[in-house]
């Protein structure tokens, strides 16, 4: 690792800040201390808030290609130390670094898409309705933005926010997850290096989320919240904003299904469920929670599925062509434990895997189970591990019914060929993204997001600037 991106202060008002007391950040894969961490408290997340408001009317009022520009020379910058980055990422997450690389290059591809989305934030003149009044809407930016992020994508959970936000003229204040702070803050240090201005965007560590979290949701000066994480703390968060009446997005959790129909490429479907379901070591949001599969191709797609499994390769994602790391951390790999007993109590057979890892550590098994049924909590709650839950359907009505039944609405995936079918079912999904004989489907290009209780509003495309501006309705009179 480059040891000029190590940074362990937080960042506000462009000052590298120290505090009284540290937190450790530790690598999952070995149980080593990476970095002892400035734990910041409430007070300082208000000097950020503060640093954060009082760079707002300049930020905003650079001209949008000035904005552009220092996006552009940050995704440089970015992409430039793509190995030292990636380095850090696996270290404090645990990831294979060839996911990492991956990881950079996407999370940058947020910063040059906004950097061009900068210059086009167009608004419009309506017709009119009287002859002596012209109509107008500006679209100018929203303010303070605080964005709240997960463990899992440590880089670009963070870049599809703050880019756009950045993009739009508004100004940030950062607060990563406690689990992996190191990759929040070796950004930062590239955003000072290509010259952002100081308290455009600043990153507040801290051991304990609820206070820090408290000031961002609750001080008027913040105008919008974005979170992504699991939909407990968005509902908490949610709540806490409505005495300020603040904006939010919510990009929250997920229970995705992944249904192979009897006329599917069976290879094609299950190098799909291999990347939607074990990348990250099944901590993505997006990934395969439920596997249905038709009765007709359920033993084949079984046998192929378990084969490939045993292919892959777990250990330290530093070392070696690694597919799977370990998990973030032991409750993680409680919740795993919990849902393979369950699972096995209730019926469920056992086709590989169902063991933590020799390992050791929070190495786990990729684990298969078949014959799954509704009634197991797999079937309800997000297991963010590596098993993959097999279920069985016999028509089409009875997959989509299965697939809808859930409270989450994030991503879905199904692998089939009749035409006329594959589009029924894609519009009978009830969620915000559908992979269509495809596994992986997260790009800048897209709108990333969920409906029901998967969250609110969208990351990447033009839609995702919308979540950082304000429409003004201007009205001309007097003509
Ligand atoms: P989490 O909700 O525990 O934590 C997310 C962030 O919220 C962290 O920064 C954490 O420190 C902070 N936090 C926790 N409690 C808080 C509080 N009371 N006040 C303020 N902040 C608080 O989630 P996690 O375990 O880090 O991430 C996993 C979850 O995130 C999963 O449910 C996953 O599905 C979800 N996720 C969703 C998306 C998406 O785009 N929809 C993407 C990645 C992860």
């Amino acid at each position: 690792m480059s040891s000029d991106l190590l940074m362990s202060n937080a960042y506000i008002n462009g000052q590298w800040r120290e505090a009284p007391t540290r937190f450790a950040v530790t690598n999952p894969a070995t149980g080593d201390t990476i970095a002892d961490v400035a734990d910041l408290d409430g007070d300082a997340a208000r000097d950020a808030v503060a640093a954060a408001d009082a760079a707002w009317p300049a930020w905003r009022k650079r001209s949008a290609k000035e904005r552009s520009a220092l996006l552009r020379r940050w995704f440089d910058a970015v992409i430039a130390h793509q190995e030292p980055l990636a380095r850090l990422m696996t270290q404090e997450q645990g990831k294979p670094l060839k996911e990492s690389m991956g990881e950079v290059i996407y999370g940058a591809n947020f910063i040059e898409y906004y950097a061009e989305e900068a210059k086009r934030m167009a608004g419009e003149t309506l017709p009119s309705h009287s002859d002596d009044k012209r109509l107008m809407v500006m679209r100018e930016s929203i303010g303070v933005v605080a964005a709240i992020t997960p463990w899992n994508f440590p880089l670009a959970m963070i870049t599809r926010k703050v880019a756009p936000a950045l993009a739009a003229g508004c100004t940030v204040v950062i607060k990563p997850a406690e689990a992996t702070p190191l990759t929040a803050l070796a950004l930062a240090k590239l955003a000072e290096d290509v010259g952002l201005p100081a308290g455009v965007l600043n990153v507040v560590t801290a051991s304990k989320p609820a206070e820090i979290g408290e000031v961002l949701t609750t001080d008027p000066r913040v105008r919008k919240v974005s979170f992504t994480g699991s939909t407990p703390v968005g509902k908490k968060l949610l709540e806490q904003c409505a005495g300020t009446v603040k904006k939010a997005s919510m990009e929250l959790g997920g229970n995705a299904p992944f249904i192979v129909f009897d006329d599917a490429d069976l290879d094609a479907a299950v190098e799909g469920a291999i990347a939607s379901k074990f990348r990250n070591s099944g901590q993505t949001c997006v990934c395969t929670n439920r596997l249905l599969v038709q009765d007709g191709v359920y033993d084949a797609f079984l046998n192929k599925l378990a084969a490939r499994v045993s292919e892959l390769r777990i250990g330290n994602g530093l070392e070696g062509d690694v597919d799977q790391g370990p998990l973030i951390n032991a409750a993680a790999m409680e919740k795993v434990q919990s849902h393979v007993r369950d699972a096995l109590e209730h019926g469920g057979r056992l086709i590989c895997g169902g063991e933590p890892h020799s390992l050791g550590g929070t190495f786990y098994q990729p684990t298969v189970i078949a014959d799954v049924t509704p009634e197991m909590r797999v079937a309800r709650e997000e297991t963010f591990g590596p098993l993959a839950p097999v279920f069985r359907f016999t028509d089409d009505a009875e997959a989509i019914a299965m697939a809808n039944a859930t409270e989450f609405g994030l991503a879905a995936y199904f692998y089939a060929r009749d035409y006329a079918r594959i589009w029924h079912v894609m519009e009978a999904l009830e969620y915000g993204m559908v992979g269509i004989n495809e596994g992986i489907l997260s790009t800048e290009l897209a709108p990333f997001g969920g409906i029901k209780e998967s969250g609110l509003g969208r990351e990447g495309s033009r839609h995702g600037l919308d979540d950082y501006t304000e429409l003004k309705y201007v009205c001309i009179g007097g003509l």
